[in-house]
């Protein structure tokens, strides 16, 4: 076993501490990833709060990953020694169902193996990115364009790809008149990748504190969800929501707001059950979706889109001693747009 250093939370409720880790020994698919930055995204705080379901302690989140390669397995085709690479949510699958036949690994009939949280093939306890190194099988892992700087590239690989998949899957684009609910780390990507789609693009968030910094990112539109006005105003006008809040809305509301045939993607993940009046639903035939990260093939194709149109995350880079303050800052819908860990401060006090 490779023993390597992290930040685990050793609780619910942190805080986070120096640990050591082990990663498996090289298999001949497998490489050996030197991380650099890591993302830190809502669903980190989800999932080691328990919010979904119990976890095992010590936890190292992190599931967007950038780095540079610095040891590949003696069979491995895809990556060299110093390639930029990342790794998003999940590091493996069957690989056979008709989910990863189709290349949504993510929708894996068995369960995708997920890159923290979740026991792999080889029977081992996985750990996330808020790490100095990780070991992943070649086909989970993905390139990141030279013109992406790693640290803004990191959120790609959750953030990006989670507003991406559905964007494309319902086809967003010129004549397209999409709204994005909450202004986080998702939805900041949604709102890039939206226009850089050639949709029309409105943002709704609580209030319009980050109405400039919208505009800016992309948004033709920006109102606040706090004002009655804005439902009666944008009632029956969208064709594709895509709500990222991490916390339970009235979807009710919202689905008043799209248009004959609209569908509204539920990317944000609450623990809590969403009410939906099947009414809203019926009235125009909406549709009340959702939509899981990406599989590799897209994801890959969400990074070239990305480099191709000169889109990258919004960051503010932390040090890793600064975790927990991060995690409260998200929690608090004070985040612009991600946080994302240096690594190189690992063992900083
Ligand atoms: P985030 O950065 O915290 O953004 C969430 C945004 O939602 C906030 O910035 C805020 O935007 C809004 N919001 C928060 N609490 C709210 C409330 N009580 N009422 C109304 N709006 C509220 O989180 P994130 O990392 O983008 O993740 C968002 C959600 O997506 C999480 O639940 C996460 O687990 C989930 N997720 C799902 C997938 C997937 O595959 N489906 C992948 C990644 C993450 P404003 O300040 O603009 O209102
Ligand atoms: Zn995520």
């Amino acid at each position: 076993m490779i023993q390597v250093n992290a930040r685990a939370t050793f609780n619910p409720e942190g805080p986070f501490k120096l640990t050591t880790i082990e990663r498996r020994e090289l298999q001949p698919h497998d490489v050996l990833i030197e991380i650099k930055y890591a993302g830190i995204c809502h669903s980190d705080i989800h999932t080691a709060r328990g919010e979904w379901g119990p976890v095992k302690y010590p936890l190292v989140p992190g599931h967007e990953i950038a780095g540079i390669v610095s040891q590949v397995g003696a069979e491995v085709t895809k990556y060299a020694v110093g390639d930029r690479v990342g790794v998003g949510c999940m590091v493996d699958s069957c690989g056979e169902c008709s989910s990863c036949h189709k290349g949504e690994e993510q929708y894996c009939l068995h369960g995708n193996t997920g890159t923290y949280g979740s026991t792999d093939r080889h029977g081992h306890y996985t750990q996330g990115g808020y790490s100095t190194h990780i070991v992943v099988t070649e086909s989970f892992v993905v390139r990141i364009p030279d013109n992406i700087p790693l640290d803004a590239a990191a959120p790609l690989l959750c953030a990006g790809i989670t507003t991406y998949s559905p964007l494309h899957h319902w086809e967003a684009g010129p004549g397209k008149k999409v709204a994005v609910v909450g202004l986080g780390g998702l939805g900041h990507m949604a709102v890039k990748i939206a226009h850089a789609m050639g949709a029309e693009v409105t943002v709704l968030s609580q209030s319009l504190k980050k109405k400039e910094d919208g505009l800016q990112l992309g948004a033709d539109h920006y109102y606040a969800t706090s004002d009655p006005e804005t439902f009666k105003q944008l009632a029956g006008s969208f064709d594709l929501i895509i709500n990222t809040v991490s916390a339970q809305i009235n979807i009710d509301a919202y689905l008043s707001l799209l248009a004959l045939d609209g569908t509204l993607v539920n990317v944000g993940a609450p623990a809590d059950p969403l009410a939906v009046n099947v009414f809203s639903l019926i009235g125009q035939r909406r549709t009340f979706a959702g939509s899981m990260i990406g599989g590799i093939r897209e994801t890959q194709e969400m990074l070239d889109f990305c480099a191709e149109h000169n889109i990258a995350s919004e960051i503010e880079v932390i040090a890793a001693s600064q975790i927990d303050e991060a995690w409260e800052r998200v929690l608090a819908s004070d985040v612009r747009y991600r946080f994302v860990i240096d690594i190189s401060t690992m063992e900083q006090a």
